[in-house]
């Protein structure tokens, strides 16, 4: 036998075994990063650990998502458009992961469905039940044995009790009948202290067990959120009504940050207790020491950096969702932290500025700009006078993908007096069309062909030596995740060469503008990519990008 095949015999043989989290209560409490932190602390005894997270929804991924509804779309190596929790999941477990981790609803219907047409099921009946959870299973364990993990953790999207998650929970039932001593199931719940009563109330909790019980499901352990620690009586009383161990009854109050909470649970021994149910060998210490390093970062910073973000998708209602940044908002913090600096942020939706361009003046407080990814019309001109702003009064500005495109458009009418030079995702007729649909994606835009169809995901970059982007990196190839219809127009890129841009990383073909910097004699720190660095930065391993416009940020400080 080669190696290869020892691997694969070895696989073969391996127990894998799955923790479902689910959410009871309601949504919103941190089943994310609590299953995260569980996937982490097990990481930290040196299993192999992946996560997967179901979204219970019909759409097939999250990429047509609207962000104000969904929050933001994350895009995995391989292409697929996620939910934001797969950015959690790569960020705590520092690894990349594939897209077979996720799957909706509309995914798991569509291949059975597709299975189907083309004969798969040989001609029989195809049920509900137990087709579709027998995708799911399929799904859960090619995950597995994709990351050749020792457990596997999957987070159930919704809360129980919806009639939308009833399939998946059928799921988990079939898998723990199959094999008990390998499936742990933990339920997140969530503990209201009413403030007409002052007191903590397991009663919703309670409600929740038995709706997870009544789908023939029971929960080994219970994680219980709420804004205080669960005190003995509200321990015995869940132990009691619930069915689950005292010593399974892990308290979960709100924290300042969620990067405690990992070492939180394994202050209540969470990973021993994992590890005891799955009747897996818990014999290595774990190691969080990586991980409480980068915690103790986080507390105490000696310098502070103030970063301005403008974006379109800020707003909603009275209401600011900053989710729909999270992967840049979580990079930012990364190389704020590694740079000793802490990291205040303020959100500024660019519908603001447009409607009262004065508004602009408070970027004068900030130390950096960051404008993000975006799509369609809507606060474009409030980008637009940002970037000037930034450009013009020299602060330190970084801009990614549609923060790039409208990058070129500002400094095409404003220095090279291009007027109404656009993009030909907002004005098709302009009569500088600088940033165009890339070819590929001409037919996609034309027949509304919308659905996983952008350039997504990993591609490589080549940087040109002397740059900020190379110095940045310290290499000059590098790979990254995308997301985007339109690029730079070609037929242009020697105009705005010659007119003072440096575009310093472009496709290893040449053809395709990945990054532009201006030089340092005109501008402290101006930089923008067609990519998402943001995909890219964990706590553990800043983004370059970041830091170098983290740095440049605090070096404006002072
Ligand atoms: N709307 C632009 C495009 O499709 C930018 C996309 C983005 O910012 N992710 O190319």
């Amino acid at each position: 036998m080669d190696k290869k095949e020892i691997r694969f015999k070895r696989a073969q043989n391996k127990t894998r075994n799955y923790i479902f989290v689910v959410g009871g209560v309601m949504s919103g409490v941190g089943k994310g990063i609590t299953a995260s932190s569980i996937a982490q602390i097990l990481q930290a005894r040196g299993l192999s650990v992946t996560a997967m997270k179901i979204d219970p929804y019909i759409n097939v991924d999250a990429g047509t998502m609207n962000p104000t509804e969904h929050g933001e779309v994350f895009v995995l190596g391989d292409g697929l458009e996620t939910d934001q929790d797969m950015g959690n999941y790569e960020r705590f477990l520092n690894i990349d992961i594939p897209g077979i981790n996720y799957m909706t609803t509309g995914s798991v219907y569509r291949d059975v469905i597709e299975k189907e047409r083309s004969g798969g099921y040989k001609g029989r009946n195809v049920e509900v039940v137990p087709d579709i959870p027998l995708e799911v299973i399929s799904r859960f364990e090619k995950a597995a044995e994709a990351a050749d993990a020792d457990v596997v953790i999957v987070e159930i999207g919704g809360t129980v009790g919806e009639y939308q998650g009833v399939l998946f929970l059928e799921a988990i039932r079939m898998m723990k009948a199959r094999a008990p001593e390998h499936v742990a199931v933990v339920m997140v719940s969530y503990l209201p202290v009413p403030g007409s009563v002052g007191e903590m109330k397991t009663k919703p909790t309670q409600t929740a067990v038995r709706a997870l019980n009544s789908a023939g499901v029971f929960a080994d352990f219970i994680v219980a959120r709420g804004p205080l620690p669960l005190d003995e009586k509200r321990k015995d009383k869940i132990a009691q009504f619930c069915n689950v161990k005292r010593e399974h009854i892990i308290s979960a109050p709100d924290v300042a940050s969620v990067y405690d909470v990992p070492l939180n649970f394994e202050k209540d021994n969470f990973s021993k207790h994992l590890c005891e149910v799955l009747h897996l060998p818990c014999t290595k210490e774990s190691d969080i020491s990586a991980w409480g390093r980068f915690v103790q970062k986080t507390k105490k910073p000696k310098h502070a950096v103030t970063i301005a973000v403008v974006g379109k998708y800020f707003s909603s209602g009275d209401f600011i969702l900053s989710d729909v940044y999270l992967s840049v908002l979580e990079a930012i913090k990364y190389s704020a932290y590694s740079l000793n600096a802490k990291p205040i942020i303020r959100y500024f939706s660019s519908l603001d500025f447009e409607k009262d361009p004065k508004k602009l003046n408070v970027l004068s407080e900030v130390d950096g700009i960051l404008v993000p990814g975006g799509f369609g019309t809507t606060g474009i001109d409030g980008i637009l006078a940002t970037i000037t702003y930034a450009r013009t009064k020299k602060i330190p500005y970084f801009g990614i993908c549609y923060g790039m495109q409208l990058a070129v458009i500002e400094y095409a009418r404003n220095v090279l007096k291009m007027k109404d030079a656009h993009t030909v995702e907002i004005n098709p007729k302009t009569p500088f069309p600088l940033i165009d649909v890339m070819e590929t994606q001409r037919d996609n835009v034309k027949t509304q062909n919308l659905g996983g169809t952008m350039r997504l995901g990993e591609y490589p970059a080549h940087l040109k030596k002397g740059t900020i982007a190379a110095a940045a990196y310290k290499k000059t190839e590098i790979s990254e995740r995308h997301r985007h219809r339109y690029e730079v127009n070609n037929t242009y890129v020697e105009r705005i060469t010659e007119g003072g841009v440096i575009f310093s990383g472009a496709s290893p073909t040449g053809d395709l503008m990945e990054i532009l910097e201006l030089p340092k004699t005109t501008h402290p720190y101006f930089v923008a990519t067609q990519f998402h660095p943001e995909f890219h930065a964990r706590p553990l391993a800043p983004h370059p990008l970041f830091t170098a416009f983290l740095a440049a940020a605090l070096t404006q400080q002072s």
